[in-house]
């Protein structure tokens, strides 16, 4: 993830949010089946939330606050999901995804089935990081 350009700080890929205080924020590329659904990785490389020292990692929780606090205003879920997983990409990065009654599985995690494929456009991903963004 350190690589990839669309994580760099000050990017301006089409899925990208905002940067955090140590994290940058982006619209996941194919889960937008969970509208809003958006990855917030951290600044630097480390895999483990025990191997950042204590401000970093309180910070990092306050990031991932930061979202999801906006995410529930853009999108008023009926629950956000914070997901630390990092088992495929070994680099901290907190999956967001806001819940809906209407989630083909409401009470259980999002990974148990397939996630339906929904193509955004560009122009939609921009749309939807602004509306994000301007609820941060
Ligand atoms: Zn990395």
């Amino acid at each position: 993830m350190c690589e990839l350009p669309a994580f760099q700080r000050g990017s301006d890929d089409h899925r990208r949010i905002a940067d955090l205080e140590v994290s940058t924020a982006i619209l996941a590329s194919r889960e937008q089946f969970y509208l809003g659904y958006t990855l917030l990785v951290l600044n630097q490389h480390v895999e483990e939330l025990f191997d950042l020292d204590q401000a970093l990692r309180q910070q990092f929780v306050e990031d991932a606050n930061r979202i999801a606090e906006a995410l529930n205003k853009t999108f008023s879920p009926l629950k956000i999901n914070y997901c630390l997983l990092g088992n495929t990409l070994r680099h901290l990065h907190w999956h967001l995804i806001p819940r809906r009654q209407t989630d083909p599985t409401p009470k259980r995690p999002v990974w148990e089935d397939p996630i339906p494929h929904v193509q955004l456009s560009e122009n939609e991903f921009r749309q939807l990081a602004h509306d994000i963004r301007a609820n941060l």
